[in-house]
């Protein structure tokens, strides 16, 4: 599909450098860091980036560390692996914490300007005296305090004379604003908490429609772009560069945040995957993070095609199919993943007629799309392992695999015919005794009968022992991320593991090496719990879909 040539937010960009309102574009990409990336802040970092690059201009890197209490280094070093990852590189890289002093002095200034107080009231306080929709809010009794009052006060909540909650800062607006943010927002509050950063420089945090603005304009960022909710919050954004007289002056756009079916996109509720050990980390496959998505076998191609897909629409919070994300997998991987053979529920299939302790060695193509990924050679011998549900006793009609008496063809190798079938003490199928033909070999353009059948399979004797894992979604609600249900809908057989087995040639398989198992999907070799001669295999996603795009 063709990347989407334009959107809103390209058309502002284009405008503003045409009636010269901005001479060059810079973006920003602001995580917090307070857990790992998921998928919905890919589209954040495509358009950033993207749209930066567009234009000839530059994207930094903010870390939007104002809330001590949940960050922490650990998430600042994952997402700059997965922004890297992704394929974008920043032009700077910035912590709004660098700019505490400075965001200090703008709110003095706006103390001296008498646009901002210190006020007593309790946060539940301030929140019951801001009104409703339809009802103006109250006049804090503080809130006309002299200048050198609240200035007096402001240095000493920075100077650790007061406890937690005792004492804000807050915007003098209009507490009868039709717009709630505007009714003498809270632009610092006291905390005495370390920080990751800054150590135990502050105890007095700004908040973030305080501090997102000045950090946009510091950094000298023309375009700052953000999800829909922060709409309300435009207001704020100009009232705070303009009284704070800023030099540049930012301009904020929003654009729709990315859901996906059957997932949940807030990094709250993915921490409480984490911390509930429901998954096995951030980087669990089944989780929607970068990370996880990278160790399924995601590629960075497949994920940045997927947010040129999707777009940028202004007005929707969209709910995008999660088949739309694994067809781009599917797309970029066809061409690249060599198409290998691994049996996940191994069968063992013994070859009567073949001479015992014989191994020939078989060509086959590595990948039939693309003739450029040449062949490999892999052993054929007495004994193979097929996959347990390419054999049925007494099979349905229309069944064209392996049942006694029948023939099928074994990929890149013979014809084998079953003709006999060994059971344990409990009646189970532990083995089948076939014959094969010898004239039926693959690539020998042998015509003489044709078989319904084709079934993949593995040589016994080399085979090497490998670990499966099939994936289905993690949530089961559709509508996941509105629902209340969470954590109540979590998918028990989100995760099924499997012992078998794979060629010889993968033996050697290194961590995130993707295959395409024949029938079976592709797959990514897990980069945690691999071992040397007994590799763990991810399945990033089955081979078809039933979405069209
Ligand atoms: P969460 O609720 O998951 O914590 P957040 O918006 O608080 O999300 P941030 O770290 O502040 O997370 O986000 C960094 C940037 O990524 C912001 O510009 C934000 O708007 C954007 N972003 C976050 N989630 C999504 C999403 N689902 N779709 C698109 N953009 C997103
Ligand atoms: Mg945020
Ligand atoms: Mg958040």
């Amino acid at each position: 599909a063709p990347a989407s040539s334009t959107n809103y937010i390209k058309s502002i960009i284009a405008e503003d450098l045409k009636s010269g309102r901005e001479q060059e574009v810079v973006t920003r990409f602001p995580p917090e860091p307070n857990g790992y990336l998921h998928i919905g802040h890919a589209k954040s970092i495509c358009l950033n980036f993207e749209t930066a690059d567009e234009f000839g201009g530059r994207t930094h890197l903010r870390f939007d560390d104002t809330n001590p209490l949940k960050e922490d280094t650990e998430y600042v070093e994952s997402i700059k692996e997965d922004v890297k990852w992704l394929g974008f590189d920043w032009e700077k890289l910035f912590f709004a914490s660098d700019f505490f002093d400075e965001m200090y002095e703008r709110a003095v200034l706006l103390i001296k300007k008498g646009k901002a107080y210190v006020d007593d009231l309790s946060a539940e306080q301030i929140r019951e005296t801001r009104g409703t929709l339809t009802q103006p809010g109250q006049n804090s009794p503080h809130r006309d305090r002299s200048a050198s009052e609240n200035l007096d006060l402001f240095t000493r909540m920075k100077a650790g004379e007061f406890k937690d909650g005792e004492k804000v800062l807050r915007a003098k607006i209009d507490m009868a604003s039709p717009n709630m943010n505007m009714r003498d927002p809270v632009l610092y509050r006291i905390a005495h908490a370390h920080h990751h950063n800054t150590g135990d420089k502050w105890c007095i945090y700004p908040m973030y429609d305080f501090a997102h603005p000045l950090e946009d304009a510091i950094e000298g960022v023309t375009h700052s772009i953000c999800t829909l909710e922060f709409a309300d919050h435009r207001p704020l954004y100009d009232w705070t560069i303009q009284e704070c007289e800023m030099e540049n002056v930012p301009h904020q756009y929003e654009f729709g945040r990315l859901n996906i079916t059957n997932t949940v996109m807030s990094k709250r509720k993915l921490k409480l995957l984490v911390d509930e050990k429901v998954v096995d980390g951030w980087d669990d496959p089944r989780m929607p993070t970068i990370s996880g998505l990278r160790r399924k076998g995601y590629t960075p191609e497949a994920i940045r095609e997927f947010c040129r897909e999707i777009g940028v629409v202004k007005s929707n919070n969209s709910v995008v199919d999660e088949k739309l994300l694994e067809h781009f997998v599917r797309e970029d991987l066809k061409l690249k993943a060599p198409r290998t053979m691994a049996v996940l529920n191994p069968l063992k299939v013994v070859i009567t007629n073949y001479p015992e302790g014989q191994v020939e060695t078989l060509e086959a193509e590595n990948n039939s799309e693309n003739e450029a990924m040449g062949v490999r050679h892999i052993p054929f011998s007495r004994e193979i392992y097929i996959e347990q549900d390419d054999f049925m006793e007494e099979p349905p009609k229309g069944y064209h695999r392996l049942f006694p008496g029948n023939e099928v063809r074994l990929k890149h190798a013979y014809f084998i015919k079953c003709e006999d079938v060994v059971k344990d003490e409990a009646g189970n199928v532990v083995e089948l005794r076939c014959t094969y033909d010898p004239e039926t070999k693959s690539g020998t353009g042998f015509t003489g009968r044709k078989v319904k059948g084709t079934i993949h399979w593995v040589e016994a004797t080399r085979a090497v022992p490998a670990e499966f894992r099939l994936y289905e979604p993690l949530i089961l609600d559709e509508e996941a991320e509105e629902g209340d249900t969470f954590p109540g809908n979590i998918n028990p057989n989100s995760l099924e593991v499997l012992q078998g087995f794979v060629e010889d040639n993968m033996k050697d398989a290194k961590p995130q090496d993707k295959f395409q198992f024949f029938r079976h999907g592709y797959f990514n070799v897990d980069s945690k719990d691999s071992q040397p001669g007994k590799p763990v295999f991810n399945r990033s996603v089955s081979l078809k879909s039933s979405f069209d795009v």
